[in-house]
């Protein structure tokens, strides 16, 4: 039986593992791949293998040993890394690799938008545009917001970080989205919030925050997405499915 490697932790992973069991039934077998961060993930329909596989080598060796027919690397945009690793290890065992990339978010009119190129870079920008700032990043992603001893911090993020990691003036408010526009209304205006920083993500899932900054006048602090894979992309899952159709028959 043909076998399909889906690269996950995004909703669109589990969503594709959908769309391919509803497309293909038996005749294509999805094993997402999780990387193991996320203590509670939304399970995906078929089969699916939890942790690292030992860099592009190990990636290769798990192609090979599992006889993989197709690899969609539906990662998250800013998993930088595993998408290399998949560019490596499709290349080496000669295994067709798709990347499934949501669309990033672009501003309208009414953004104020300001593009750094990463985490740093936006907690430098921070002193000079406001005082409170709502983070909507990963909880492994604080350490460049400490020392600012001049801006509270509020972090929404799905698992609450090692103490350790978090700023001294920040609060976390932990949630899973998505989110609604009035929810991130409400919350911005009973926090106070007068900056919104976040990663260019894209999708719209989490896009409420961004239509909310535009609607109270807050500027973005928007860190741009690290640099696209070589090779074929789509946008959507629906594009996805037909790039497996020639595998299947
Ligand atoms: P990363 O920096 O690109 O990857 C670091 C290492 O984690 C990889 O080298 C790989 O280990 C392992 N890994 C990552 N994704 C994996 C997967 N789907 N299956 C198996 N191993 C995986 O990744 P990250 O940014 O830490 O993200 C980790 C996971 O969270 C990804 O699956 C991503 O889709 C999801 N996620 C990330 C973000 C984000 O902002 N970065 C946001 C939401 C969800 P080995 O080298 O040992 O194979």
């Amino acid at each position: 039986m043909r076998k399909l490697l889906i690269l996950g932790g995004t909703g669109e992973a589990v969503a594709l593992a959908k769309a391919v069991k509803a497309e293909f039934g038996d005749g294509l077998t999805a094993v997402t791949s999780l990387a193991g961060r996320t203590k509670a993930p939304t399970l995906p329909l078929g089969e699916m293998r939890v942790g690292g596989f030992g860099g592009p080598e190990g990636l290769t060796r798990y192609l090979r040993a599992e006889k993989i027919s197709a690899v969609i690397d539906a990662t998250h945009p800013f998993a930088a890394r595993m998408t290399a690793n998949a560019v490596a290890a499709c290349d080496a065992a000669a295994v067709p690799r798709l990347r499934l990339d949501r669309p990033a978010w672009t501003p309208g009119p009414g953004d104020d938008w300001h593009a750094v190129p990463d985490l740093a870079a936006a907690a430098g920008m921070l002193p000079g545009l406001g005082a409170r700032a709502f983070l909507t990043i990963g909880s492994t992603e604080l350490a460049p917001f400490k020392g600012l001893s001049d801006v509270l911090l509020w972090a929404r993020m799905i698992e609450p970080p090692a103490p350790d990691a978090l700023p001294e003036n920040c609060t976390v408010i932990e949630g899973r989205g998505p989110f609604s526009l009035d929810d991130e209304l409400d919350l911005m205006r009973e926090l106070g919030i007068d900056i919104l920083v976040t990663k260019n993500s894209g999708g719209p899932a989490a896009a409420a925050k961004l239509a909310a900054a535009r609607r109270l006048g807050i500027p973005v602090v928007m860190v741009e997405r690290p640099p696209a894979p070589p090779g074929d992309s789509v946008p959507d899952v629906e594009r996805a499915v037909e790039w497996l159709r020639p595998f299947v028959r």
